[in-house]
């Protein structure tokens, strides 16, 4: 028997208000670093607030501590903590409906309380300044995740690099061959503390390493599939299948450009088209980096828009890691405030529920939704904590970075 569509939609409801609803990346930080706003409005930043995050049933979201490229040898620590204040005092203003949290058992309580756990995980591994005495205080500090790079090469990890860039070249970035020694002692130290490695941005040298070196399973916050859009910020069949099989994650991101290879194609048509303009740009500031993104930006800013993709495509990306790396690997990672394209009818964090309806009409089960929401997440949150604590007699790493 086929159930009535009424009956998917109230059990897709009950079912999502039970579940623990993780996204390992949402970039409010950032928006509101430019311009505070109080999150209990609607429309405090372009995808989330507290109103919407309910609307969406969102259990916990890991707030990105972003530090752009820019920073790096800039003060990218410092950046680092001015996002981290701004977390405590996003939390500290609402204590009624967010509490912070630094474990699956946390998370588990919020959820059992009625709030809403706000995580934090570093993206851009130049934030730690090539310190492992950095790294340990972020931990400290409640940080749970790090992103080995962002679209910049750091001094001991290779990026996937700035595909936004009219005249992008994946070899610019290719400069270590994946990790350097100090970068898979990083990853290493990453294990023992608990700090869950994050592969997203990376290159797929340096993700090739990551899954030699590290000793934890690694997550991957927010990629898609690149058998669906061929962005270099994609994963491969082949790495979701080696990330799921030692039990890691692949966090969906919601981006057309990440969903839809029409949106992306139609993307680097545009770059393509801007490219002798960028040129000209970049001779011209070739002294000031910063006036030249403000500029490459607005020139970007002034051609058509790609077509977004519809939001179904999101359920397509869950199934594609579901049938290449397992029903235990997926999740979601959507990049909300982070991303200027999000699918339409997924605009921002009220619409998780949309997920879990269509999930079911797919006749995925009840506990399979339930894994893709967050379930998977915490198991793979546990699993990471187990290495920590079996690796606690290991004492911390003592490698000093130094420029060769
Ligand atoms: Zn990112």
């Amino acid at each position: 028997m086929i159930a009535r569509a009424d009956d998917v939609a109230t059990r897709a409801q009950k079912l999502h208000a039970e579940a623990i609803v993780v996204d390992t990346h949402l970039d409010a930080p950032d928006q509101l670093a430019s311009k505070w706003a109080d999150v209990a409005n609607r429309g405090a930043t372009d995808h989330f607030d507290i109103p919407r995050a309910r609307q969406g049933g969102l259990t916990a979201p890991f707030f990105s501590i972003y530090v752009a490229a820019g920073y790096a040898d800039h003060g990218a620590a410092r950046r680092a903590l001015d996002l981290i204040d701004i977390t405590h005092r996003v939390v500290d203003g609402h204590p009624r409906d967010l509490t912070l949290a630094a474990s699956s058992a946390e998370i588990r309580a919020a959820k059992k309380a009625g709030k809403i756990a706000i995580l934090m995980g570093i993206e851009g591994g130049h934030a730690i300044e090539d310190s492992l005495g950095v790294l340990r205080e972020m931990y400290r500090a409640g940080v749970r995740y790090m992103t080995l790079t962002h679209t910049n090469t750091n001094h001991w990890a290779d990026s996937s690099g700035p595909f936004y860039e009219p005249d992008f070249d994946p070899k610019k970035s290719a400069v270590h061959g994946g990790l350097s020694d100090f970068g898979k002692t990083v990853v290493k130290e990453m294990n023992r503390i608990g700090m869950i490695i994050d592969v997203s941005h990376v290159s797929d040298a340096t993700i090739r390493d990551v899954l030699e070196v590290s000793r934890a399973p690694v997550m991957a916050s927010h990629s898609s599939c690149r058998a669906l859009s061929s962005i270099p910020r994609n994963l491969t069949d082949d790495q979701i299948k080696q990330i799921g099989a030692k039990g890691g994650l692949v966090m969906i991101n919601v981006g057309s450009a990440f969903l839809d290879q029409k949106s992306y194609d139609h993307f680097v048509a545009t770059l393509a088209r801007v490219k002798p303009e960028y040129l000209k740009l970049k001779a011209q500031y070739a002294k000031d980096p910063a006036k030249l993104r403000a500029e490459a930006t607005a020139l970007l800013k002034r051609q058509d828009r790609a077509p977004r993709a519809d939001w179904t495509k999101v359920v397509e990306h869950i199934e594609r890691v579901i049938k290449v790396g397992g029903e235990d690997a997926v999740g979601i990672g959507a990049d909300f405030d982070g991303i200027e394209d999000p699918p339409i009818g997924f605009e921002d964090v009220s619409l998780y529920p949309r997920i879990s309806e269509e999930l079911l009409r797919r006749g995925h089960s009840e506990a399979q939704v339930k894994k893709v929401l967050g379930e998977n997440f915490m198991a793979f949150f546990a699993r990471v904590e187990t290495v920590r604590d079996k690796l606690a007699s290991e004492p911390p790493a003592t490698a000093v970075y130094s420029e060769k």
